[in-house]
């Protein structure tokens, strides 16, 4: 990156970057052919072939030649009703890290920070940093829990404009309780946006607070995604629910037309396949359980998690040893195990009982 150091140009030279990236390592997960990929808590399933086929129809009959609709009204008047809101409470964007991003342009940037408890969905301090947001990083608990004191002191101490929660959390698992969800809302008088990309494999949700309208509602955002249950994750759509002012902030920093319309009817069309996408959420959480038991029988320590993935650390092997044995076998997990709080760490996505098995399989070979 040595291009990038500021100070370093010449006349042919393009000029340094913001000096405030060039330290900043992007967030890479491999990317390497490998048969059971277990890795970046994607749907091992495609979406259901009715969709394929309603969306390969609807695509006929798009005018490509026009712009999309800019407001992506169909879209976010479906996704309004499934979640018992106005179309005025939904934005949309490119995937959910797009909409993290939105927010962060709209209500952070230079002499604001956010919030974040770590370890934590590493994405939301990579997005603060790169829209010039300051990061107040507090600690979870020594199980992972979400811990008040803590959550009160970083607000008193930097008065972020967004607290971020993640729930469940990205990659330790748990999902926020409700009442920690609104005793965070006591505690800032700002935004709290909890990002709930695995909700749906979760037994509670932050949208029941939006809807509930309890103080402190009104500034509450939640932010949901295609790339998981929806089994869209090439796709690239995400969104949030929240107030509508929310919205029409998220609105000023988008890009005219961001939103292309084979991605708008791609995310119309999948809510038409909720009964399907709730009995693959039934299968991954089944198969969740009995990796959960596999584990109990393995020197692995490991985390409850309401999640399509699991974190584990192996108690008599290094993690990276394990990692590795585990791609010999051509089956790829997250290697979590150099990130701040979570030594000796690796995270499995939960997959097919067939790829599960091939995962449980080469763990026990490694661990043996
Ligand atoms: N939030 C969390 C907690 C995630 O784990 C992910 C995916 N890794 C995202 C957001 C981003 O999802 P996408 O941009 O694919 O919607």
């Amino acid at each position: 990156m040595a291009e990038l150091v500021p100070g370093k140009k010449d006349a042919e030279s393009p000029p340094a970057v913001r000096p405030d990236l060039v330290e900043l390592t992007g967030y890479h997960s491999a990317q390497v052919e490998v048969e059971v990929r277990l890795n970046t808590n994607e749907s091992p399933l495609s979406p259901p072939p009715e969709w394929l086929e309603a969306f390969r129809a609807g695509l006929a009959e798009l005018d490509f030649n026009r712009y999309p609709d800019r407001q992506a009204i169909e879209l976010r008047r479906a996704l309004g009703d499934t979640h018992g809101v106005g179309a005025d409470h939904v934005f949309c964007a490119n995937g959910s890290n797009e909409v993290l991003q939105s927010l962060l342009l709209a209500y952070g940037g230079p002499d604001r920070w956010a919030a974040l408890f770590e370890p934590t969905y590493t994405l939301h301090r990579h997005i603060a940093r790169i829209t010039g947001t300051a990061v107040a990083a507090g600690r979870r608990t020594d199980r992972y829990a979400l811990d008040l004191g803590e959550v009160a002191r970083v607000v008193d101490a930097n008065h972020p404009v967004i607290t971020f929660l993640c729930s469940p959390n990205n990659p330790t698992g748990r999902a926020e309780p409700l009442d920690q969800i609104r005793a965070v809302l006591d505690i800032t008088p700002d935004l709290v946006v909890v990002d709930e990309a695995y909700g749906q494999f979760a037994p509670s949700t932050a949208m029941d607070v939006v809807r509930s309208g309890v103080a402190g509602s009104g500034r509450l955002v939640v932010v949901r995604t295609f790339s998981k249950t929806w089994a869209m994750a090439g796709l690239r759509l995400g969104y949030l629910i929240g107030p509508p002012e929310v919205v029409q902030a998220c609105e000023l920093v988008a890009l005219p037309y961001h939103l292309d319309a084979a991605k708008q009817l791609a995310g119309r069309l999948a809510l038409q396949f909720v009964d399907e996408m709730e009995t693959r959420v039934a299968m991954i959480n089944e198969e969740r359980g009995r990796i959960a038991a596999a584990f109990s029988t393995l020197p692995v320590e490991t985390w409850p998690s309401d999640a399509n993935f699991i974190l584990f650390r192996p108690t008599r092997k290094k993690a990276e040893e394990v990692w590795a044995d585990l791609l010999d076998a051509s089956v790829l997990v997250r290697d979590c195990s150099q990130w701040p709080g979570l030594a000796g760490c690796l995270r499995v996505t939960v997959g097919l009982p067939t790829e599960n098995d091939r995962f449980l399989a080469a763990l026990s070979e490694s661990l043996r």
